[in-house]
């Protein structure tokens, strides 16, 4: 027999719509959006939101990122994660988490640069996130951002990578190449759904001499129609020696801040290094 699926009420069912609806009056069809849930019990410290901040995110499908994340919190036991036992309980007291959008992007590679981004800047506003990744949970130095944000882009899939011109430096670490490879040179080998992630997987080692290859995004012509990032600027980021970095924003982190509140996560510089 089919397990019945669990029970939202009719009301709860209704309540969830339209805050869907609400929400995607803002959103452009075929759009990438970071979005932020807040609770509505808590005011938030800085005045900006109608609460305060609980966790941000980004999706492009946003109606059934929001459905998801209800339905999560009104069936799921109330133990599984801290997100959603705090939304269980505004859902049970009658309270409804709010949800907001946050910035909207063509682009996949946009969005996860600007996650990164949205979470450090709430995080310095004292929002209590209860996202789990280091880049989304503590303040952390612009070079620990800038590193993150990079590597976080190692999730884009070569289409999409293509359609920003992000291609792949692969260096062998014994010395003996390093080339620049365009995704859609790497998709005619590994499928254009395949991730950077994978490919660096994949291309391990070097094949000449067998020693690790090392990996960096770098710049790359688009094959296909599609809207190139200038320079990467777009993204947030800006090339500069050889790597893509974070375009320093006017309220960016002042590492001595941070470091005189010992909320430096990391001390280390950034060199735009291989990973
Ligand atoms: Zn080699």
């Amino acid at each position: 027999m089919r397990r019945k699926p669990p029970f939202i009420s009719e009301s709860l069912r209704a309540q969830f719509k339209a805050i869907v609806v609400d929400v995607m009056a803002l959103v452009p069809k075929g759009s990438h959006a970071n979005y932020v849930i807040i609770d509505p019990t808590v005011p938030d410290p800085e005045g900006v939101f109608p609460g305060v901040p609980i966790y941000t995110g980004q999706s492009a499908d946003i109606a059934q990122r929001i459905l998801a994340h209800l339905r999560h919190a009104a069936v799921v036991p109330p133990d599984r994660g801290q997100l959603y036992a705090r939304m269980a309980a505004l859902i049970h007291a009658g309270s409804m988490p709010i949800f907001r959008i946050l910035q909207v992007h063509r682009t996949r590679a946009q969005c996860l640069v600007a996650e990164t981004t949205w979470a450090q800047r709430l995080l310095r506003s004292k929002a209590q996130l209860l996202n789990t990744s280091p880049d989304q949970s503590r303040i952390l130095t612009r070079s620990s951002v800038r590193r993150m944000q990079r590597v976080g882009l190692f999730a884009l899939t070569l289409d999409e990578a293509d359609r920003v011109g992000l291609g792949l430096q692969v260096r062998c670490r014994g010395g003996c190449q390093s080339i620049t490879v365009q995704p859609s040179s790497l998709a005619r080998r590994f499928g254009e759904r395949m991730t950077f992630r994978g490919v660096r997987q994949r291309l391990k080692r070097c094949h000449a001499c067998g020693d690790a290859n090392g990996f960096r995004l770098q710049p790359a012509a688009v094959s296909k129609t599609g809207w190139k990032a200038p320079e990467g600027s777009t993204l947030g980021l800006r090339y500069r020696d050889g790597g893509w970095f974070y375009r320093a924003e006017p309220d960016d982190l002042a590492h001595h801040e941070l470091a005189a509140n010992k909320q430096c996560a990391s001390h280390s510089e950034d060199h735009g290094e291989y990973v």
